[in-house]
């Protein structure tokens, strides 16, 4: 299996791909033709999360030896996750909720980012790379706490964050700037998300940076969802919560699904439709946005239009106008033609926005874009608990809120999974704030405390350790000083 680029022909190994997470054209790495399971669902159905990420993986790392995919998967997937089951699947409000949210850092994230480090230094070590690898990652919140954790202090790598320095929630940012590790830096930007993108997007194409880094000895790597070693992990999921709904009863083998995804890089959504390619039954991808509403209203138009303003809400995390990965799916709608792809992206970044052709329109069926407010975010939250007992974040609320949408909309009550990619902790003030508005004088750590009292959820581990954590990184800086900021560390260590 080759991979080939969004906006070229090249075409690379999986390792490669991994190893260099975007292409030197700019483009995005994408299989040369997406796999299909090959063992059946019936025995997929009685295997362990591990034994399912492995029948799935295999198909897309294919010049990975059994024996070190199955190292990688061991390493990732073990007692760093709260739950045996990796991803349990709790009922509620008409759906099921696959939580993702039971690693490290209480966010879906982990599920790539506890395995990206194995495959990343394995990869180093097929191509005999020998530079150090340097991670350079652009976060809206969750993704730099879980690839921190998974790199710190990972021999021959570096690990460098940078966050909107006012676009996190505390929790989220006490996460980061209390990081342990020789090798991690956690910088705050005086910018939103799409900036820290940007500016790492850029240094990632500087020619001239990046060879200077080279006669050091370093090499840029990517840790954010643009790359194939975090995207083909999360492809697992889908088809397990499949396999784990025909185990239940809830489902017989061939019986279609839908599921709901609470959407800002596009990363999670594209991994779901890559298990329906895979050979998972799934009906509809709801694709669910906060109010930077970018995504509904390009699949309700055609028209990708980021030219809008960027609003601060509840759902940092998909607070977000630039989806990455949807080019990935611009590129299969326009049959793979990666002149047509390309020319769509330079108008995104020279005019602000593109408009797909009726053709690749008419391919979209698949998808069904909806958004929640802020208010109907937190209506569903306290709804839910009211009803349920269950307490739901605020990322995966957008989804619940969009899944109320699509049925009354659709009349459509197949079987659904909501991913649900945050734990409630990571967002206690939004989440309790919504249950009752008189929780909002409590400090970070009393609503904490109380969600703890009201849930009877235990408080996980990665809330505790920020309890009395030391602030190790303070640094912030100014959009234009990113550069300045990397070298300097580099230089430094
Ligand atoms: C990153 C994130 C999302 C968005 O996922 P994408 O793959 O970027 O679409 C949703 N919810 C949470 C909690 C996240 O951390």
């Amino acid at each position: 299996m080759k991979y080939t680029s969004t906006r070229s022909n090249v075409q690379v190994t999986a390792s490669q791909a991994i190893l260099k997470g975007l292409a030197d054209d700019g483009g995005l790495f994408v299989p040369v033709e997406l796999p299909k399971l090959d063992v059946p669902f019936s025995r997929l159905k009685g295997m362990t999360y591990q034994q399912v990420a492995y029948e799935v993986m295999k198909l897309y790392l294919t010049d990975f030896t059994e024996e070190e995919l199955k190292h990688c998967i061991d390493c990732a997937y073990d007692s760093k996750f709260d739950t045996e089951e990796i991803v349990p699947l709790k009922k509620a409000h008409g759906a099921y909720y696959l939580e993702l949210f039971h690693g490290s850092t209480i966010a879906f994230k982990d599920m790539a980012l506890s395995i990206l480090p194995y495959l990343l230094t394995t990869s180093a070590k097929k191509n005999h790379a020998d530079n150090e690898i340097v991670i350079l990652t652009a976060t809206s919140g969750d993704t730099g706490k879980a690839a921190l954790a998974g790199f710190a202090d990972v021999p021959g790598t570096k690990i460098i964050v940078f966050y909107p320095k006012d676009g996190v929630s505390p929790i989220q940012k006490l996460q980061m700037v209390t990081q342990k590790g020789d090798n991690t830096l956690v910088v705050g930007v005086d910018g939103n998300f799409d900036d820290c993108q940007t500016g790492v997007k850029n240094m990632f194409h500087d020619k001239a940076l990046c060879e200077r880094l080279d006669k050091a000895g370093y090499q840029f790597s990517s840790a954010n969802s643009i790359n194939i070693g975090r995207l083909t992990p999360q492809v697992v999921y889908y088809v397990y919560a499949y396999a784990h709904l025909l185990k239940r009863g809830v489902l017989e083998e061939g019986q279609p699904m839908n599921v709901v995804v609470p959407t800002g890089n596009f990363g999670n959504i594209l991994a779901a439709s890559y298990a329906k390619a895979a050979g998972v039954p799934i009906d509809r991808l709801i694709c669910a946005s906060n109010e930077n509403k970018v995504l509904y209203d390009f699949f309700r138009t055609g028209v990708y239009d980021r030219k809008r303003p960027f609003v601060l809400t509840s759902s940092p995390s998909m607070d977000i106008l630039i989806s990455s990965n949807l080019e990935r799916l611009i590129y299969a709608l326009a049959d793979c033609d990666p002149d047509a792809n390309a020319a769509l992206m330079t108008a995104l970044s020279e005019q602000g926005e593109y408009t797909i052709t009726p053709d690749m329109r008419e391919k979209l069926k698949d998808y069904y874009g909806g958004y929640a407010s802020e208010e109907e975010t937190a209506q569903i939250i306290s709804r839910i608990w009211k009803e349920d007992h269950y307490i739901i974040d605020t990322h995966t609320a957008v989804a619940a809120a969009v899944y109320d949408k699509f049925r009354e909309e659709t009349g459509d009550s197949k079987t659904t999974v909501i991913a649900s990619t945050a734990s409630p902790y990571k967002f206690g003030r939004s989440v309790m704030g919504a249950i009752d508005p008189s929780y909002d004088s409590m400090t970070d750590m009393e609503l904490t405390d109380a969600m703890e009292a009201l849930s009877g959820v235990k408080i996980p581990r990665a809330i505790e350790d920020i309890r009395d954590a030391q602030i190790l990184h303070k640094m912030t800086c100014a959009v234009d000083e990113m550069e300045q900021v990397v070298t300097g560390f580099l230089k430094e260590k």
